[in-house]
């Protein structure tokens, strides 16, 4: 997503090839293999949903919201591991990326901003985002974000990190 998308005054077929070049450019193996089953396009139109919901929530456009599979967490399902979303948000006036992931205590309303850890700089899931007024809160030196529980899985910290604890159980 690096040359500016088209503006609305354009036709669809030019912003619809400019959304498919951009697509293809920014997640290559996920554009090309959209087709190869029913769960990968499953999966596919599953992400685009997403995308709308969380640009709506913040007020963005769709196109600069990106959901690609996320490297670093799988899911357990009834037909075997699938890989999680990690979803990017691209500010169009500053080109600051933002990452998140699902948070699966309001599923499909709700997401986990990512942020590096204050100690040891890994990205964990941070904050709890539902409306721009969440991420506002987070950024907002005066606001009084609360820090998920998720933020604090030590498995996610750097060896040592304060911000890690043990989890239950483990
Ligand atoms: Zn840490």
């Amino acid at each position: 997503m690096t040359t500016a998308a088209p503006g609305l005054t354009s036709g669809l077929a030019e912003r619809a090839v400019h959304a498919a070049r951009a697509h293809r450019a920014a997640d290559p193996d996920g554009f090309r293999r959209r087709h190869d089953n029913p769960d990968r396009w499953n999966r596919w139109a599953r992400r685009a949903r997403v995308a709308r919901t969380i640009a709506a929530a913040l007020q963005v456009g769709v196109d600069g919201v990106l959901v690609t599979d996320d490297p670093h967490r799988q899911y357990r399902t009834r037909t075997g591991p699938v890989p999680g979303d990690l979803i990017t948000v691209t500010d169009p006036v500053t080109g600051r990326a933002w990452r998140f992931i699902p948070d699966f205590t309001t599923p499909g309303d709700g997401w986990l901003l990512l942020d590096r850890c204050p100690d040891c700089e890994n990205e964990v899931p941070v904050t709890r985002v539902a409306t721009l007024a969440d991420l506002g809160e987070y950024l907002d030196p005066d606001g009084d974000s609360p820090i998920a529980d998720e933020a604090r899985d030590e498995s996610i910290h750097q060896p040592g990190c304060a911000f890690g604890l043990p989890t239950l159980g483990g």
